[in-house]
């Protein structure tokens, strides 16, 4: 008998080279195996009959290969073709013609005389009906012939060096041996009906829609489960940590926001008292703000940390990057020095005096700003009392967990750009209390956004130009996606040298990731102070700058980049008063990136563009990430399932609520849920 935890190097009928392969899937153990789900299902009970018309949902048929042909087109170009006919057919059934471009390894495994499996969407080509790439399988006369044929087939996401056929024979196998004792059922009772067991045997091989249907919810549910047994622990955990009340009387907070040339938004004024609310009990304060770019989260935190400085503790502030950092440092020197605040810098590239008497405890700074540094480096904090992080979905759990996880504990505030949409928000941080801005300061010039042919490009140039004599700046964008992408250095040079010439005799600055820390700063105070009237730039502007009068931004390749992330780009302009303009330009016409860049011609607000990105691409692995902690879903769809998500909450929390520490013996096997978890958040540090 097989165990669901063996590694599948113990298992000796499965051929050695198998092994490799499986591992760049990440396939260590019988379990990874087992959980690596169908990608989809075929039925091959019965194969309907050949398309005589093309058809936008594809199709799965059966039939004998009669032709196959190797053919050239645009000199270097291979196309292979194999022409199906249905086996037995009726004199009208035409015959379908199957291709590929280019994919030489194909012309070897498919001759004439074979049967063949095939699935994908007819097209009509001329007189021809064809199907381009479709997924296929060969028919060989083994006695295997009942797993892969004559059922509901599972159709896995393959990798070189394992076919289609091997994963299936194997999963197949491994479910015939396995002893159900190893597959433990890790659901409250009442719940979901079933066993593990059954449902992984019939996740892959079903004999129904209906109980391949069944053994999903099952198996989702469960995932869901656990990831909210994790969720729920964390918070827990969160809960029964002393802290201490950090919030002085108001006066300095009230100093600062009198001092302020803006009123506060509704919204910025809610938030603060949320937050103010959390500083004045002794509970740890876990929360996260989120607001769209623009929508002024720096204040709301500055407002915070006055709260805490006056009550005689000492506040951090963690930003991404150095140009943040540095930011930060500079706008709050400008709001805080009037006050008598005492601010430090620290980054990995800079640290002023004021930073090292801290060390020695004398003249001890009351904020901290720096960037990873702050987490890496011999800090030495006295009396932390409130822990900022800006734009945290660029840390790690593990990373914040360093700053956050000192005792007592201090309180912690992160702040997010991303929009969530709200389901989803208490998926990622169901272990934190939520504050949103939903509101944008007033008398914002609008951005207008425009997609543009770079042909297009001397149109769109005479009008930067209108716009630099007006007095106003701009950023140029290069589709650099990040900065440990490889960067061109002569490529970028090159390019510089052409936009200085167009945009002369207006001066421009280049600035990306790899310039010197010192250099970096005196570019973004020649832009910021206006000296500078274009930034030809990388993404290393994605996060936070703020500088109102830049009103234009030009993207380059826009279609290199995701929907948020040119979203945050864009969040650069338009926080003045004057109108902005975004160029969005790109050559490239297929229509999802047509759909995609629509999009923001359309509109400016975080959240119907996250919604958008949601409907285009899917929610994508946003839980199996560094930055959540969170283990990844490998079955379940955080947008087509969550009610089973609102159910899997409900029954994690009850239990965590009931018995916080699992010591009912119904709940004690919950317990390795939870564990792991902690082993994982605590474990990959780095
Ligand atoms: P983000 O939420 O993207 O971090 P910031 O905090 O950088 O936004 O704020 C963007 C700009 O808006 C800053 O220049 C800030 O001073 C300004 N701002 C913030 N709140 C208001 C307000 N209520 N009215 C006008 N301007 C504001
Ligand atoms: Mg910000």
């Amino acid at each position: 008998m097989i165990e669901l935890h063996q590694s599948l190097a113990e298992i000796d009928w499965i051929a050695r080279p198998r092994l490799t392969p499986l591992r760049r899937l990440g396939i260590e153990t019988v379990e990874d195996l087992l959980t690596h789900f169908p990608r989809r299902h075929e039925d091959r009970r019965e194969f309907s009959g050949f398309p005589q018309e093309e058809s936008e949902s594809p199709v799965c048929l059966c039939g004998e290969v009669t032709k196959t042909q190797l053919r050239r087109f645009g000199g270097w170009k291979k196309i292979f073709e194999a022409t199906i006919e249905e086996t037995g057919a009726h004199a009208l059934s035409q015959p379908l013609v199957l291709r590929w471009f280019n994919l030489h390894y194909v012309q070897k495994m498919i001759a004439t005389g074979q049967r063949l499996v095939v699935f994908g969407k007819p097209r009509r080509r001329g007189q021809r009906l064809c199907m381009d790439h479709p997924d296929f399988e060969v028919i060989e006369n083994d006695d295997e012939i009942s797993i892969h044929f004559r059922r509901i087939t599972p159709i896995y996401s393959a990798t070189e060096g394992v076919s289609q056929r091997v994963l299936r024979s194997v999963i197949y196998r491994l479910l015939e041996n396995i002893s159900s004792d190893s597959v433990a059922t890790l659901l409250p009772r009442n719940f979901v009906e079933g066993a593990r067991g059954e449902a992984l045997h019939e996740i892959h091989f079903p004999e129904s829609e209906a109980q391949l249907a069944a053994a999903r919810q099952h198996l989702v549910f469960s995932e869901f489960f656990a990831l909210q047994m994790t969720i729920a622990a964390r918070r827990k955990r969160a809960k029964t940590r002393t802290g201490r009340a950090h919030s002085g009387k108001g006066k300095l907070e009230q100093k600062f926001l009198a001092s302020l040339p803006f009123q506060l938004t509704a919204a910025q004024c809610r938030v603060i008292d949320e937050i103010r609310g959390d500083l004045e009990t002794p509970q740890p304060m876990n929360r996260l703000l989120q607001g769209d770019v623009g929508s002024g989260k720096t204040v709301v935190a500055v407002a915070a940390m006055l709260r805490v400085v006056e009550a005689g503790f000492q506040v951090a502030l963690m930003a991404p990057t150095q140009i943040l950092a540095e930011q930060h440092y500079s706008v709050l020197c400008q709001w805080l020095d009037p006050l008598g605040v005492k601010l430090s810098l620290r980054t990995g590239a800079r640290q002023d005096e004021s930073f090292l008497p801290l060390l020695s405890g004398v003249d001890r700074p009351d904020i901290i700003i720096g960037t990873h540094a702050l987490l890496y480096e011999s800090v030495a904090f006295s009396g932390l009392g409130l822990v900022v992080i800006d734009e945290q979905h660029k840390f790690g759990v593990s990373q914040r967990a360093l700053l956050t996880g000192r005792e007592p504990a201090p309180d912690v505030l992160v702040m997010t750009a991303t929009p969530i949409p709200r389901t989803l928000t208490m998926t990622l941080y169901g272990d934190l209390d939520v504050s949103v801005i939903d509101e944008m300061p007033p008398n914002r010039g609008r951005i207008i956004t425009a997609v543009r042919d770079p042909e297009k490009l001397g149109e769109v140039l005479s009008f930067l130009r209108k716009q630099l004599e007006a007095g106003r700046q701009m950023y140029v964008i290069y589709p650099l996606i990040d900065e440990s992408e490889k960067l061109d250095v002569k490529a970028a040079a090159a390019e510089f040298a052409t936009w200085r010439e167009r945009l002369a005799p207006f001066r421009c600055d280049l600035l990306h990731g790899r310039i010197p820390a010192t250099e970096k700063q005196t570019i973004m105070d020649s832009f910021r102070s206006g000296k500078t009237s274009a930034l030809v730039s990388t993404t290393v502007i994605e996060v936070g700058i703020d500088v109102p009068n830049a009103t234009v931004m030009l993207i380059e390749n826009a279609e290199r980049f995701g929907l948020a992330q040119l979203h945050q780009l864009r969040g650069r302009i338009g926080r003045g008063e004057h109108k902005s303009y975004c160029v969005l330009l790109s050559s490239e016409k297929s229509t999802e990136t047509m759909a995609k860049l629509a999009v923001l011609e359309k509109t400016s607000n975080g959240f119907e563009v996250a919604e958008a990105d949601w409907n285009l691409r899917g929610p994508g692995d946003l839980l199996g990430t560094a930055q959540s902690g969170l283990p990844a879903l490998k079955l379940g769809s955080l947008k087509e399932d969550v009610p089973l998500m609102l159910r899997a909450r409900a029954a994690a929390v009850a239990i965590m609520e009931r018995d916080p520490t699992l010591d009912e013996p119904e709940n004690q096997r919950f317990r390795q849920l939870v564990v792991e978890e902690q082993g994982r958040t605590f474990a990959n540090v780095s």
